[in-house]
């Protein structure tokens, strides 16, 4: 075992030694409510790793198989009265297992090569789309994924966003932002970017979208490829060192908890200018909705629907890490629509863990279709990408009438 190594698991038994096994942490984890298992809270997880040195040798595939099960939702790590930093905890014990996987190491390649680089993740992109188009008739507006052997993936049927935006002017002065849209919605869901836009010039933006951006990079840290997470953070930063910026926006939960928190874990290989800008970014990053609450009223122009009753699925790292849950809320009030409140709950997707555990994630995923449903509501609006294409996913095997939207989709035009 290299001494990275070692010195890795060092780090991680001291983090996982801090657990007093209170087990606080089992009435927030989506995985244990769903399972029941001990292994899959956080609790069962920190036990694995106080002996990660010896887990690295003796069997690295399956102990990283039981850390995969977990959605990376943070209600561990944000209710957790020792402190323990359950999630960076999860991170490094995924990357030196994965180091000391070779199965890992295959499907990190892949990852690698799939979305590391945003050309060729555009190209990938588009052969879906063509792919898609082939096989399925005209889609229609409440019709935007598809269950491909079960799991759901969005549809492409408009032009990239990022590609194919054109800069706007501001009708009042305001600050300027930097929108980071994220994979998703750069390629599936473009006009939750276009109207983010519309909603922040309106509101006096002046919003740059850098061309040739791509993943926030949290599939890469998911499967333990720190290095791919690091490089990807230094191609944003020479996107963005340009831009004299006062936020940086994104349109999903994740992302902006990446940008946010994830990016800043990057000191080392940076430059001092580099480590400076990654804080700056860090420091005034904030979804979309959050900039639009704080700029005041930027809605004068009325919204696609009005008078709707609408329920808020709350993403996990909204209510964990962001902590932004009311403003979204408000900003749906002062459009003219009553909420009606759902009891928050994860949805079940987590990244590749809806991927890699389909029928888990699925089973999460139907208490949250359940909570949705119970409000009645006509409408469930969320600020997650990957969360819409989950319960629209869920939706598809109900009778339920109820539509799922962005919430950029509802207040703009
Ligand atoms: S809440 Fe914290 S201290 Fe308690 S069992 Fe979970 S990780 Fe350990
Ligand atoms: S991050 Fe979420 S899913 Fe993972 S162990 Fe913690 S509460 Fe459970």
């Amino acid at each position: 075992m290299s001494i990275d190594l070692i010195a890795l698991a060092d780090a991680v038994r001291t983090m996982a030694s801090r657990c007093n096994r209170c087990g606080m942490c089992q009435a927030v984890c989506p995985v244990y409510k769903a399972t029941g298992v001990e292994g899959d809270s956080a609790r069962g997880k920190l036990a694995l790793m106080v002996a990660l040195d010896e887990k690295l040798t003796d069997d690295p595939k399956e102990t990283l198989a039981r850390l995969n099960r977990c959605t990376l939702c943070g209600g561990c790590q944000a209710s957790c009265p020792r402190g323990v930093a359950t999630v960076d905890a999860f991170l490094m014990a995924r990357k030196a297992l994965a180091d000391a996987a070779s199965l890992s190491r295959t499907r990190r390649a892949l990852l690698r090569k799939a979305f590391a680089n945003p050309r060729r993740t555009a190209t990938l992109a588009a052969g879906l789309a063509s792919v898609q188009r082939r096989l399925s008739s005209a889609t229609s507006e409440e019709d935007r994924v598809s269950l491909t052997g079960g799991y759901p993936v969005p549809k492409i049927t408009r032009p990239f966003f990022i590609a194919h935006h054109t800069p706007q002017e501001p009708t009042v002065p305001g600050p300027e932002v930097i929108l980071f849209a994220g994979c998703l919605v750069d390629k599936a869901y473009p006009f939750v970017g276009e109207g983010l836009v519309d909603l922040l010039t309106q509101a006096g933006a002046r919003v740059h979208v850098p061309k040739d951006q791509g993943c926030c990079g949290i599939p890469f840290l998911a499967e333990g490829g720190d290095a791919d997470f690091v490089i990807g953070v230094k191609h944003h930063l020479a996107l963005f060192e340009s831009i004299a910026f006062d936020y940086v926006v994104t349109p999903c939960a994740t992302c902006t908890h990446t940008l946010k928190h994830l990016w800043p874990r990057v000191k080392e290989g940076l430059s001092d200018a580099e480590g400076r800008l990654v804080d700056r970014i860090s420091e005034v990053v904030c979804d979309g909705s959050d900039l639009l609450a704080r700029l005041g009223d930027p809605l004068e122009a009325p919204s696609s629907e009005t008078g709707l009753t609408i329920t808020v699925h709350d993403p996990c790292h909204s209510r964990h890490s962001l902590k932004n849950t009311g403003e979204v809320r408000g900003l749906l009030e002062a459009a003219g629509h009553t909420l009606v409140e759902m009891e928050s709950v994860c949805c079940g997707l987590g990244g590749s863990f809806g991927v890699k555990h389909r029928d888990l994630s699925r089973t999460i995923g139907e208490v949250c279709l359940q909570r949705i449903e119970a409000t009645g509501a006509d409408v469930v609006v969320t600020t997650c990408p990957g969360c819409m294409a989950q319960i629209e996913a869920l939706l598809k095997g109900s009778e339920s009438k109820i539509r799922v939207r962005h919430a950029v989709e509802i207040l703009s035009k």
